[in-house]
């Protein structure tokens, strides 16, 4: 696929980083911090995590229970607590963690969860369009059970998680299965959530048990799932590095239809929101799913203004089907980083240019599938503008430098402009496009040490 040449070139530029990435892991990867340079989340006071933690606040997790104690200072609770602990702390997870299970650590399906007489057979039978219609949400006894439903598994699956915290996986294998880790502060108070790294992770399957249909959201209505495996509210200074994000028992392939559309268990993997700053996401891997990544939840959140910047960089986006990512307000930096579009075949777009966005996009390569064309890589949300360059797409059609901007403003109106209005800076990182479908396969996602 390479010349000899070029492989010879990424090798050299593969050694320099490993040999980075291994002076690194002689100290322990829970004491390590954010590289100054390395995205916006190294802007401000930068990302140290609980890398400061004495040692009674370093724990090893293996299981729910585990993890929210050392969530909540040690203190072991039945629900995940509202007010984490903001104490300097290292988490190590070991093995495999379902959020989906008792006190006791046995597993709870989505029926252990039924409240008040709730049963999906009942609720379709109740909503279905050809007995409840299209003009109205659902109501009454049976959705009032459903909301009880849910608030019963959002009690297991959401856990929060406090400032000054660092929560990385031992090995390769450490999974946190059917979760969502909401990282909230307060709205309008500066840093009430701030420093927080999240490394060496596999995030899989977080599902709601209990979407809601809106009969009239869309031509045919649409199934709205509440949970995603991450999500940062008013939180600032965050680093998301070298996890895999995937669904893979609840892949959207396997989900039925009900009411002729599919019955989605899913929200985003990773979306930051609600004024939420400074966010590096470097070397992950997200796979198999539909809508990755939201920055920016609204048009009219106007407190995102100023905010919502985040850097992107070397991740792999593999069978994702749009948002990578949708923009609304941020800047942010899009860099190196691989789309593999071969196993999408519901690939609608990935840099999602919403309003008042200011993507920059440089050095990113595109594996195309077959009915690849290069303007579909943006859609339009109400943005005007985003800076792109040197994007390159291997594929059967084309294996070249492309123009993305010119190739979208060739066939849509009115056309974007070309110029973001900033220019990154902390970009130590920044490599020739050309590095990225070498270095990416080897080196995003969990790490063996
Ligand atoms: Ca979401
Ligand atoms: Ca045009």
């Amino acid at each position: 696929m390479f010349a000899t040449r070029t492989s010879l070139l990424a090798y050299l530029l593969l050694a320099s980083i490993t040999t980075t990435a291994s002076a690194h892991s002689k100290q322990n990867i829970g004491r390590e911090t954010l590289h100054p340079q390395n995205g916006w989340a190294a802007s401000g006071t930068g990302v140290a995590g609980g890398s400061a933690a004495v040692a009674e606040q370093v724990y090893i997790v293996r299981n729910r229970s585990e993890l929210i104690a050392a969530l909540n200072n040690g203190v072991v609770s039945s629900t995940s607590p509202s007010n984490p602990s903001n104490e300097p702390k290292i988490i190590y997870v070991k093995g495999t963690i379902d959020a989906n299970v008792d006190d006791a650590n046995n597993p709870l399906t989505c029926t252990d969860y039924y409240q008040d007489g709730y049963t999906l057979e009942a609720f379709l039978a109740t909503y279905d369009p050809a007995v409840w219609g299209r003009e109205d949400e659902p109501s009454g006894e049976l959705e009032d059970a459903r909301l009880a439903s849910r608030n019963a598994q959002q009690a297991r699956v959401r856990i929060r998680i406090g400032s000054n915290t660092t929560i990385v996986g031992i090995g390769k294998g450490a999974t946190i299965k059917g979760a969502w880790f909401d990282i909230r502060g307060t709205a309008n108070v500066p840093n009430s959530r701030s420093n927080i790294i999240i490394r060496n992770l596999t995030f899989r399957d977080t599902y709601d048990c209990f979407p809601e249909w809106d009969p009239t959201d869309g031509d045919l209505g649409s199934w709205n799932a509440l949970y995603d495996s991450v999500s940062l509210r008013d939180t600032s200074n965050v680093w998301i590095d070298h996890n895999t994000f995937e669904d893979r028992e609840t892949r959207d392939s396997t989900l039925p239809q009900h009411f002729g559309v599919l019955y989605q268990v899913h929200d985003g993997l990773l979306d930051i929101t609600n004024a939420s700053d400074l966010v590096t996401v470097s070397w992950n891997e997200f796979r198999n799913h539909d809508k990755m990544m939201l920055i920016g939840s609204s048009d009219s959140a106007v407190a995102d203004r100023g905010k919502l910047r985040v850097t992107l960089h070397h991740n792999l986006f593999d069978g994702i089907g749009q948002r990578a990512p949708r923009v609304r307000f941020g800047q942010v930096h899009v860099y190196n980083n691989l789309y593999d579009l071969r196993d999408t075949p519901s690939y609608n777009y990935s840099w999602g240019v919403g309003i008042e966005s200011a993507i920059y996009a440089e050095e990113n390569v595109f594996i195309a599938n077959r009915n690849f064309t290069v303007d579909r890589i943006i859609a339009r949300f109400n943005g005007t503008a985003l800076s792109v360059s040197d994007t390159l797409v291997i594929g059967p059609r084309v294996r070249n430098p492309v123009d993305v901007l010119g190739a979208w403003n060739a066939v849509n109106d009115p056309d974007l402009g070309f110029d973001a209005g900033w220019v990154p800076t902390l970009d130590h990182e920044l490599l020739p496009a050309w590095t990225t479908p070498i270095l990416v396969p080897l080196l995003a996602g969990p790490q063996a040490k």
